[in-house]
C-alpha cells in the first residue's frame, strides 16, 4: 500500500517562480548593509527552491500530515497526559493585549496580563496546596531544578550541607538528571512488590544528609502512595524536604493535593494537566509552587499586587536563586493555561480526574484478560501492563506498539518505568470518548491475536507509515534533516 512518491520541494523548483509579487514600493529602500553590518551579510544567495505557492503549502500541508498528533489520533502515551488542546485556549492567546505585548513595556500599560499571572500563580497555589508560585520554569523538568536548587539554598541557609536527593526506582528519568545538574546526589530506593515506595528501603537512607526525597504521586505505575503522610513524617524527621513531581497530577485535581500531603515544593507540568500544547520541545511550561519555607528562595521576580490594588513584580526579593528564564516565562503559555481553568473551574477539574481515573480503570479491567498485570487493583489515571508473554511467539511490546501505528493509533509508553518487565504504560486521559477507548482496547486484543497466530506481521510493522522501522538511537544522534535524503 505505498502512494506514489511526491515530488519533493527542491526537485519542483523552477528559475524565477515565485509565491507571490506585489507591486514596486514607493518608499525609497533602506540599504540593507544600513541596518546589518556587510560582514554579516550573505556573500552568496541561499540555496531556496523557486516555487508556486500553491506547492509551498502543499509541501509543509503535506509534511504535517506524515506526523502524528493529537489532533488527528488517539495519543495513550503513560505519564504524559497528551490530552486535547482546547481551541478556546489558541483564541484568548491570540488577544492582543497578550499576543502583543512587549516584555520591556511600562507595568501600568500591562496591568491585565500581569492580573492574569498573579491569578494563575494563586490558582496553582490553591490547587497544589502551596503557599506560593513562580511561573518561570519552562518545563517540568526545570520546575524539578528549579525547585531543588530552592531546596539547596534552603539548607545552606541553615548552615546545613546536605547533598543526597532519593528517588523510588519508578522515577523518571528527569529526577535524577535534574538532581545532578543541581549539584545534588541520586540515591535510587527500590519500590516493594506492589509498586509502592519500600518504607524500610526509605528508613535505611535517610538521615542527616537528605536534601530532599522526590516522588511521583499516583507514581509512574499509576499508583497512589497511600503511606504519604508516613513518608512525609520520615524524611521530615530526618530535616529533609519533600519535592513533588506533578506529572500525573491529571489524576488528582480537586480530590487531594500535595500541600496537604505533606510535600514542600510541586510542579506542575502545564502541559499535561493544564491542556498547553505539548509541542515539539516548546515552548512549555512548568510552575512550581512552595511551602512557607522557601519563599525567600524562589526565582525573582514574582508577580504581586500592592495594597492599592495595582499589579507589580517584585524584584526585592535578597534570598532568591534568581532568574531562571528569560523574562517571565512563556506567558503565551500561561495563558493558555489560564483559559483551562476558567473554563472548567474548581468542580469542572475535580471531574476531569474523575473521569481520567475512570477510562483508566474501565481500560485496565478490558485489558487484563490478554496481558500480565503486574499491579492488579484499583489504578489512577495510567496502568501498565507487561508483553512478556508475547515472548513465546518471538514478539515483544516493541514490535506491539509499531503494530498500532498501522491503525492509527500513536503507541502508548513503552519500557517505562524501568522497574516492569515489558512494560506497555497506557494513559486514556478525560477527554476521549467510550468508542474510541473501545475501539483501541478492540484493536490491541486483535494484535495479541495476530502475535500468536502470524508473529511476523508484529516484526515487520509498521507497514502503513512514511517511514518503516528507524534505527531510534542513530535517528536521533545523527539526524538527516535535509530534504534530499533518499
Ligand atoms: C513528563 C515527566 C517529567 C518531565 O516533564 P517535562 O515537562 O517533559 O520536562 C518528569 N516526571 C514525570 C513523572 C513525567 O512524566
Amino acid at each position: 500500500m505505498t502512494k506514489p512518491e511526491k515530488a519533493l520541494i527542491f526537485e519542483l523548483s523552477q528559475p524565477g517562480r515565485v509565491a507571490y509579487a506585489l507591486p514596486d514600493c514607493d518608499v525609497p529602500e533602506v540599504e540593507i548593509t544600513e541596518l546589518i553590518p556587510a560582514s554579516y551579510l550573505r556573500s552568496v544567495p541561499a540555496a531556496l527552491p523557486e516555487v508556486y505557492e500553491v506547492d509551498v503549502i502543499r509541501h509543509y500541508t503535506e509534511l504535517s500530515r506524515r506526523n502524528f498528533g493529537i489532533d488527528n489520533g488517539f495519543y495513550p502515551l503513560g505519564s504524559c497526559t497528551m490530552k486535547y488542546n482546547p481551541k478556546i485556549n489558541e483564541d484568548v492567546a491570540r488577544f492582543s493585549g497578550f499576543a502583543k505585548i512587549h516584555p520591556y513595556q511600562p507595568e501600568e500599560t500591562i496591568q491585565g496580563a500581569l492580573e492574569l499571572l498573579y491569578t494563575l500563580q494563586n490558582d496553582i497555589a490553591a490547587l497544589t496546596g502551596m503557599d506560593q508560585v513562580t511561573l518561570q520554569p519552562a518545563a517540568g523538568a526545570h520546575g524539578e531544578w528549579t525547585g531543588l536548587m530552592m531546596i539547596r539554598a534552603y539548607h545552606e541557609s541553615r548552615g546545613d550541607s546536605r547533598t543526597k536527593v532519593i528517588v523510588p526506582d519508578s522515577s523518571h528519568g528527569t529526577n535524577p538528571a535534574s538532581a545532578t545538574v543541581a549539584g545534588l546526589e541520586t540515591i535510587t530506593i527500590p519500590s516493594n512488590a506492589r509498586g509502592h515506595v519500600d518504607l524500610d528501603a526509605l528508613r535505611a537512607v535517610v538521615g542527616s544528609d537528605t536534601a530532599a526525597l522526590m516522588l511521583t504521586n499516583p507514581n509512574t505505575l499509576g499508583l497512589f502512595e497511600e503511606q504519604i503522610v508516613e513518608i512525609a513524617r520520615i524524611v521530615h524527621e530526618a530535616g529533609g524536604l519533600l519535592y513533588y513531581d506533578g506529572a500525573n497530577s491529571n489524576a488528582i485535581m480537586g480530590i487531594t493535593r500535595p500541600g496537604d500531603m505533606g510535600f514542600d515544593v510541586v510542579h506542575l507540568n502545564l502541559h499535561k494537566t493544564m491542556s498547553t500544547p505539548h509541542g515539539g520541545g516548546g515552548p512549555g511550561a512548568g510552575p512550581v509552587g512552595v511551602k512557607q519555607l522557601l519563599i525567600p528562595f524562589l526565582p525573582k521576580p514574582i508577580v504581586i499586587q500592592r495594597q492599592d490594588g495595582i499589579f507589580t513584580f517584585d524584584h526585592e526579593r535578597p534570598h532568591s536563586i534568581g532568574r531562571v528564564k528569560a523574562y517571565y516565562g512563556n506567558f503565551g503559555i500561561l495563558v493558555r493555561a489560564y483559559t483551562y481553568i476558567r473554563t472548567y473551574g474548581p468542580e469542572g477539574l475535580r471531574h476531569v480526574s474523575q473521569l481520567a481515573v475512570l477510562n483508566a480503570n474501565y481500560m485496565m479491567h478490558r485489558l487484563a484478560p490478554y496481558f500480565h498485570v503486574p499491579y492488579p487493583g484499583v489504578c489512577k489515571h495510567e496502568f501498565v501492563i507487561s508483553g512478556k508473554q508475547l515472548k513465546q511467539y518471538g514478539v515483544r511490546t516493541l514490535d506491539v506498539a509499531k503494530r498500532l501505528l498501522d491503525f492509527g493509533y500513536h503507541p502508548p509508553t513503552i519500557y517505562f518505568p524501568l522497574n516492569v518487565e515489558e512494560c506497555i504504560m497506557i494513559e486514556p486521559t478525560e477527554t476521549e470518548s467510550k468508542e474510541t477507548l473501545d475501539a483501541f482496547i478492540d484493536t490491541m486484543i486483535h494484535i495479541i491475536k495476530e502475535a500468536e497466530t502470524t508473529p511476523e506481521l508484529l516484526l515487520n510493522a509498521p507497514y502503513r507509515t512514511t517511514v518503516r522501522r528507524l534505527d531510534e538511537t542513530q535517528a536521533a544522534r545523527k539526524p538527516v534533516l535535509n530534504c534530499s535524503c533518499n
